[in-house]
């Protein structure tokens, strides 16, 4: 036989050799997933990964570890998708770790109205039915000032519920440096399309002034909306009119302003040396007929959608087709409750994580990444050093906080772990339990202090024995 039809041969080898899913269901390692997951679903997980596996043999690759792959994919399924993470990165609102963590008060009301039933839709005094709404735009507007607030799923829902309501078949100017891509596939000029309205953008990408919107109102004009720069900024030479002046303008024109503030802050980030991030009070005094704001940036709450402003506009927006699609359920309309009580009675800073984050005085962070330090001694020689925070999730770009850090060099790595790398590091942690997700910046392993919830302190340290712990 020729070296090529040894060669031939080889993938049929490969192929008999491959176990029977009987086989495999009687392993050890394998069966007890059986009890968690359903035999059902371990036979089909079984079926497909011994597919994939004769695919790749025919491929002409080597014969995979077909027991191990399983066993993989059978561990994926058990671990709850949306466990805890330690968020080290330093991004307080970090969208890809889910944005703001609830504050206790807010998380335990979730629980309470997720497991039991609640007055959702009922008066509980005259017995009759009642709308979802009436508690948070109550205090909606004891908070902001508005007549009237609304939520829905979350910021991208207010804003389209919004445009359908008043705009569908009519004009919508908005400035050119405005019509942008939030990110996650929200572009203004999409969102717009969408909602049946027509965009017409007015000014220029860096200056736009009051008489490029005087100018281009005619008879299917019904409204201006003015989108906050959340994620980036223009500098330079560059002119924007006041919201009040919009005001205004609307005003003797008969057109509705409307804003879509994206964070929706409720406190003034100036106050913690950041730049001045403008709120929602401040966009309701300055005359917009709505506002729409994120429940999950610097609100901390849960996702949530709010839209606040003039009563008949709210109840208007309430009545359209589309509100029941993009409404809130019940633990987040219990959350954002909860949220909002920390706002007026003045705690926001002591209880929603997001504002004691950006709070947290550098002096306490320092003294906690001593102590994450002390408790690694004899593991490893971490190095503290200075870093700098971001508020994220679409807010502030560009504006930092002075942090602390946990700092772990490569070398200091394959000083206690011969062999391990920075990156390999970072991904070890990330996949422990709980994952700790830091970031890598100049050969070194870097684990922000500010994004840590004190109450991780301890799981973030034994994290990183586990993970360090020499082979
Ligand atoms: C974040 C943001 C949105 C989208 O809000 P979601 O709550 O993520 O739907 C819309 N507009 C602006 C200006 C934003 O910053």
């Amino acid at each position: 036989m020729n070296e090529r039809s040894t060669r031939d041969l080889q993938p049929q080898r490969h192929l008999r050799s491959l176990p029977a899913v009987s086989t495999l269901l009687q392993l050890p390692e394998i069966h007890p997933f059986a009890e968690a997951l359903g035999e059902r679903a371990v036979v089909q997980v079984a079926q497909e990964v011994l597919a994939a596996a004769r695919h790749r043999i025919l491929a002409g690759e080597s014969p995979p570890d077909v027991v191990g792959w399983l066993r993989h994919e059978l561990q994926r399924l058990i671990r709850p998708r949306l466990e805890p993470v330690i968020n080290a990165t330093g991004v307080i609102i970090h969208t890809n770790l889910g944005r703001a963590p609830v504050s206790e008060e807010a998380a335990f009301a979730m629980l309470e109205a997720a497991r039991r039933y609640t007055a959702l839709e009922i008066e509980l005094e005259s017995g009759r039915r009642g709308g979802r709404m009436a508690e948070l735009s109550r205090l909606l507007s004891l908070l902001t000032g508005a007549e009237a607030g609304l939520v829905v799923n979350n910021n991208a829902a207010a804003v389209l519920l919004v445009l359908s309501t008043f705009c569908a078949g009519r004009s919508v100017l908005v400035s050119r440096s405005q019509a942008v891509e939030i990110g996650g596939g929200f572009r203004i000029p999409d969102v717009l399309r969408q909602s049946g309205a027509r965009l017409v953008e007015v000014g220029t990408t860096n200056r736009t002034y009051v008489r490029d919107y005087a100018e281009a109102i005619t008879d299917e004009t019904v409204a201006i909306l003015s989108v906050h720069w959340s994620n980036f900024r223009i500098i330079g030479f560059t002119a924007q009119p006041e919201l009040r002046e919009l005001a205004e303008l609307a005003q003797t024109r008969g057109l509705l302003l409307i804003e879509d503030l994206g964070s929706g802050a409720m406190l003034d980030t100036a106050a913690f040396g950041l730049a001045h991030e403008p709120t929602v009070q401040e966009a309701i005094a300055a005359g917009a007929d709505l506002v729409c704001f994120s429940g999950d940036k610097l609100l901390g709450g849960p996702q949530a959608g709010i839209i606040v402003g003039r009563k008949e506009l709210i109840e208007r927006v309430e009545r359209h087709p589309l509100a029941r699609a993009v409404r809130a359920d019940k633990t987040a309309l219990a959350g954002t409750a909860v949220t909002l009580r920390h706002y007026l009675r003045g705690e926001a800073v002591e209880k929603v994580p997001v504002w004691r984050m950006i709070a947290a005085p550098i002096e306490v962070l320092a003294q906690r990444c001593r102590a994450w330090a002390e408790q690694l001694a004899d593991i490893i020689e971490g190095e503290i050093i200075r870093t700098e925070a971001t508020v994220g999730g679409g807010s502030l770009p560009g504006e930092t906080l002075p942090s602390v850090a946990l700092a772990i060099p490569a070398a200091t790595i394959a000083r206690s772990v011969p062999g391990l790398s920075v990156d390999e590091l970072a991904r070890r942690l990330r996949i422990g339990q709980p994952p700790v997700v830091g970031r890598v910046d100049d050969d070194r392993l870097l684990l922000d202090v500010r994004t840590v919830l004190p109450e991780q302190d301890d799981a973030l340290v034994q994290a990183l024995r586990r993970v360090l712990r020499p082979m």
